[in-house]
Order: structure tokens, then sequence, then C-alpha cells
């Protein structure tokens, strides 16, 4: 028995979403129908509204979301109705290569699923594309059993939803990807939500100094509320490279490039130690861009490599979540409005114009 259930509807690149009725069929074998309380706007919502991320349209974006569990599929195990949930963008279908190296979870699941996406949701008889898998701009959406995990239902849903994209992203890629040791220097490029989840990470880690540099003078406050030992304005003055040698004197152990611009990537590998420093590419670069380097800087045994979500598997968020109710770390400052569905192209708007560092949906 399909539902309807209102859904912010993207039908065209860059143009603004409309919250509409839409029709929500009932989850199928190894789905899980869930209701949403709290929906992040993360920027891969807005590379895919813009196009700049290959996307089929009509779209139902969000995926940073947490949420109950309303019924599940046959042969869905793991989860039952009143279970609270966290959706994970990363599938983890737990027999592919992948899922049991125990090192990353770059499923396989992931580009197939990209490459034959099922549609969940229509409108007027045309089905809507679900962002990976998942169309948490919506109040119910139907989701793969393999891209949610159960998570402690004490954590206050809205800055816990972040937990499963941005910062899962950020911290992962500190503590998964490049296991950044207590002591290590650390540059973070860009402290947007990723990047402020990376200065947390660090802090976790144990790591200093925690250089943040952004071009917004309004990160300078929040970064050093996050951890941040340093800020630097990257405003077209003093070149940030050189503040970052001035800093830590032979160059960072580690730099986090967590915008997406093949340029910043570039600036950050020059940012790291000749000899051992780690420039790891975190933000989501734009489909085309190709990225380039000072040979030189590889040569002498920097380390230049990526992190997807972290590395994280859908495990790792959940044990995030708990470490958040613990207490080991706040997103006070990360979540800084919170909208209805209807305002949600204000809170496109407003990260675009960067006055928001993360806004989050509340059902
Ligand atoms: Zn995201
Ligand atoms: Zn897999």
């Amino acid at each position: 028995m399909a539902r309807t259930v209102r859904a912010a509807v993207c039908f065209a690149p860059r143009e603004p979403l409309e919250v509409i009725e839409v029709e929500l069929q009932d989850p199928g074998p190894g789905e899980v129908l869930v209701r949403f309380l709290a929906s992040g706007l993360c920027h891969s919502d807005l590379h895919a509204l813009e196009g700049t991320i290959d996307e089929r349209f009509p779209l139902v974006a969000g995926h940073e979301a947490i949420g109950d569990v309303v019924a599940v599929g046959d042969g869905v195990r793991d989860f039952r109705a009143g279970d609270r949930v966290m959706a994970f963008l990363v599938p983890d279908c737990g027999t592919c290569p992948f899922c049991q190296s125990g090192r990353t979870n770059f499923c396989r699941q992931f580009p197939a699923r990209r490459q034959n996406p099922r549609t969940v949701f229509a409108y007027r008889g045309q089905p809507l594309q679900s962002f990976m898998g998942i169309g948490s701009f919506a109040e119910m959406a139907v989701v793969p059993a393999d891209q949610l995990v159960k998570v402690n239902p004490e954590a206050r849903v809205d800055q816990a939803c972040c937990i499963g994209c941005g910062v899962t992203t950020g911290i992962g890629a500190v503590l998964n990807s490049a296991r950044v040791p207590p002591g290590a220097s650390v540059a973070v490029f860009g402290v947007g939500g990723v990047g402020l989840s990376v200065v947390k990470g660090a802090k976790l880690a144990g790591a200093g100094p925690i250089i943040a540099i952004d071009r917004n003078p309004a990160r300078r406050d929040v970064a050093l509320a996050a951890g941040a030992t340093h800020f630097i304005l990257a405003n077209g003055g003093e070149d940030p490279v050189a503040q970052v040698m001035a800093i830590t004197g032979l160059g960072a152990d580690f730099a986090f490039e967590c915008v997406g611009l093949p340029e910043l990537a570039a600036q950050a590998l020059a940012a790291t130690n000749p000899c051992w420093g780690m420039a790891v590419n975190v933000g989501l670069m734009p489909a085309g861009a190709r990225l380039s380097a000072v040979p030189f800087h590889l040569l002498t045994g920097r380390h230049w490599t990526g992190s997807f979500m972290g590395g994280a598997k859908r495990a790792d968020v959940a044990r995030y979540v708990d470490m958040f109710v613990a207490g080991e770390f706040h997103l006070d400052d990360l979540v800084t409005h919170r909208l209805s569905l209807d305002e949600i192209n204000r809170g496109f708007a407003m990260m675009r114009s960067g006055e928001a560092v993360r806004s989050v949906i509340l059902f």
C-alpha cells in the first residue's frame, strides 16, 4: 500500500526545490521504511542539485539523516519498527572484497546502485530519484537495509543527524584514513561542516598544533571553539602555505583538503612536511576535475591520498554517535540553523553564502 508523503523535489539542475506531496512505495525485500526526524543539508546535496556530480532528475536529495523505522520488507532481520536509525551513503553488502577487507568500505554496491538506481518515490506517475538511495528531504523514505545503522536513541537528533555524513567524513578521515597520532601537527584547509569535523577528529586524536585555514573570517571563532589552535585567514594576502610552514617549522605532518578545489588540494600537499607529510583529499571535487602538483613535492616522500566518507563503515557511525552521547565531542558549533522542510531553499542559500555552517531540517 503506497502512501503519500511531503518531499522537497528538484525537477532540474539549479532549480529551486518544490515541497510537494509525492507517492512512496512500500519497502521491498531488503528495504526499510523510515520516518525521518532530522536531515542535515550537506554540500554533496548542493553539488547534486546543481548538477556538478552526475545525478538523474527529478531528484529527492538529502542523505545526512536520522529517523525511526516504521516497517521492514521481506528478509530484513537487523531492524524492526521503532528502531532509531541513521542513514549512510555507502552500502555495506558484507560480501564484496571491499566489505571483507576490514580496511575500507567502498562497497561494490555503491557504484552498482549509482548505475542502476531503484526508485521509491513518484509524482503524477513520474518516478523520482532518491539521492544515493536515501532521499531524506522527505518525511519518509524507503532505504536499503545495508545503508542504515541502528544508533543510540539518546542522541539529540537535531545535531546527531550530521554524524551520518559530514561528521563521520571529517572525524573518520583523521582517525580511520590518516590515523593521525598524538602530537602530530595538522592543517585543515576549509572549515565548513566537514573541515570542522576534521578539527574535532584531530583534537580527539590528541594532535597539535591544529591549524584551520578559511577565507571566511567568521569561521575563526567556530574553528577555535572546535579545537583549532591557530586560524589562518586565506584572503589573498600572505600565502597560507608559508604561514603553515612558519607555525610548524617543517610543514604539517598531516593536511586535509575539505572544500573540493583542486588548487586547494595542491596547497595542502605543499603545506605538509616534505619527507613524511601526508595530504588527504576529503572535499568532493566536481566531475571532470583534475589534480596537479609540483612533482618534487612527492619525490621527497610526501604522501598524497584521499578519504571517502571518512573510510568508515556504518558501524563506525554508531560508534561516533555513542561518543557524541558520551560528550567526547560536541556539535553545538556545527549546527547553526534549524529549519522546516518548507524553508529548505533558504537553507541552501545560507550554505552558498557561508552564513550557515550546517542547516538541519527538523520534521
Ligand atoms: Zn554528505
Ligand atoms: Zn560490499
